[in-house]
C-alpha cells in the first residue's frame, strides 16, 4: 500500500502517544503525518504534520498545538485555545476542506464526535486513499479508503457495555419531570451536545451553564440560543454543568448525569458521543478499506477489535501489532 505506521519513542524511551504515517506523496517525497500525538523535541526530525483529530485531551493537541506544523480543524483550535489558555500555532481547516501539506492535499470529512472533530483523508503515490478518523459518533459523512486508521472506545464485542444507543426518550422525559431541571455533562463535547439536543427537542428557553461550558457552547456551536450563566437565572431554568457540580445547585432541581457509567450519584441517560461496536463494524463496512488499524483508545479494545474484524474476514491490526519505531534520538 505504499504506507509504513510506526511508533515514535520519547527520550525515556517509552512510547508517544499513537503514532506517525509516513508515505510519498503524489509527487515522490517522503512524507511523515503525525497522528494525535506530542511534539517531537525540536532537536529531532520533524514531522511534516501534526493532525489533531478534536480537541479531547487523550488525542494530545495541548501539546501538538504549540507546533506550527499542527492541523485540525477550525472550531479545534478554538476549543483548543480555550481549553488550554494557549496560542494555537498551526494551520487551521475546514470542517469539510482541505489543506496542502508539503505536495499532499489532506481532506476533512466531520466525525460527529465533538465540535470540530474531523477526520483526514490523503492519498499517496500509488493512489492508496488513507483514512484517519479519530472518534466517531456519525460516519456518514466518510469517504471510502483503502486504509483505514480508527479508534475502539465500545470495541469488544463480547463486552455488554459497548452495545448501547442514545436514550433520546429518556432525555426528554427528563426534561419535562421538574420546572427546574439540571445535566452533568463534560465542559467540552458533552455540554456541547446537550444545548443542541434540548434546542433539536424544541427546548427554546435558556440554558444556564457553567462558565467554561458557556464559553465553548457559545463559540463552537453555531445556533447556540440563549446561554447564560449560573448566577443569571432566578427560578425555572435547565443548567448544564460538569457531573461534579450537579451537587452545588439547589436541592430542588431534578438532576441527571449524561454518560454511559452506571456509578453516579444521579441518574444517568446514556447520551453517548461515540459509535458502539456494532455502529463501529458499520463504520468499516461502509467505508470499505483492505486495512483497519486500531490506534485509539489505550487498553485491550483496541486489540479486541482488531481481532473481531479479522474474525468477519476484514483485515486489521492494532497499534501493538505496530513495531517499527521512528524518531528515537537513541537509534
Ligand atoms: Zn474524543
Amino acid at each position: 500500500m505504499g504506507v509504513l505506521a510506526c511508533r515514535q519513542k520519547n527520550s525515556r524511551g517509552t512510547f508517544k502517544p499513537h503514532l506517525a504515517v509516513s508515505f510519498r506523496s503524489e509527487d515522490g517525497k517522503v512524507c511523515t503525518f503525525s497522528v494525535d500525538s506530542t511534539r517531537v523535541p525540536k532537536k529531532q526530525p520533524q514531522p511534516d504534520a501534526y493532525l489533531i483529530t478534536h480537541a479531547h485531551s487523550d488525542h494530545h493537541g495541548k501539546s501538538a498545538m504549540l507546533s506550527e506544523l499542527s492541523v485540525c480543524a477550525d472550531k479545534t483550535a478554538v476549543a483548543l485555545e480555550i481549553r488550554h489558555d494557549r496560542k494555537f500555532k498551526g494551520r487551521t481547516v475546514d470542517m469539510c476542506g482541505s489543506i496542502e501539506v508539503n505536495g499532499t492535499t489532506v481532506r476533512t470529512y466531520p466525525t460527529g464526535h465533538t465540535a470540530g472533530a474531523v477526520a483526514f483523508y490523503w492519498e499517496n503515490d500509488v493512489g492508496t486513499r488513507i483514512l484517519v478518523t479519530g472518534d466517531v459518533k456519525d460516519p456518514s459523512a466518510l469517504p471510502k479508503c483503502d486504509l483505514l486508521i480508527t479508534e475502539a472506545n465500545y470495541g469488544d464485542h463480547d463486552d455488554p457495555s459497548c452495545h448501547f444507543e442514545d436514550d433520546l426518550e429518556g432525555f426528554r422525559s427528563a426534561l419535562d419531570s421538574s420546572p427546574q431541571v439540571a445535566f452533568g455533562a463534560y465542559a467540552f463535547g458533552k455540554a456541547q451536545r446537550a444545548v443542541e439536543l434540548l434546542r433539536e427537542i424544541g427546548h427554546d428557553g435558556p440554558i444556564a451553564m457553567e462558565e467554561k461550558s458557556l464559553i465553548l457552547s457559545n463559540r463552537l456551536l453555531d445556533e447556540p440560543g440563549e446561554l447564560v450563566g449560573l448566577g443569571e437565572f432566578d427560578e425555572d431554568v435547565v443548567c448544564i454543568v460538569p457531573p461534579w457540580d450537579l451537587g452545588k445547585l439547589p436541592r430542588s432541581m431534578a438532576k441527571y448525569v449524561m454518560t454511559g457509567r452506571q456509578d453516579y450519584y444521579y441518574p444517568s441517560l446514556q447520551i453517548s458521543d461515540h459509535l458502539d461496536a456494532n455502529g463501529l463494524v458499520d463504520m468499516v463496512e461502509k467505508v470499505d478499506p483492505e486495512m483497519t488499524l486500531v490506534y485509539h483508545p489505550g487498553g485491550d479494545r483496541p486489540g479486541k477489535f482488531a481481532s473481531y474484524l479479522n474474525s468477519i474476514g476484514r483485515g486489521a491490526v492494532c497499534l501493538e501489532d505496530v513495531d517499527n519505531i521512528l524518531g528515537n534520538e537513541n537509534l
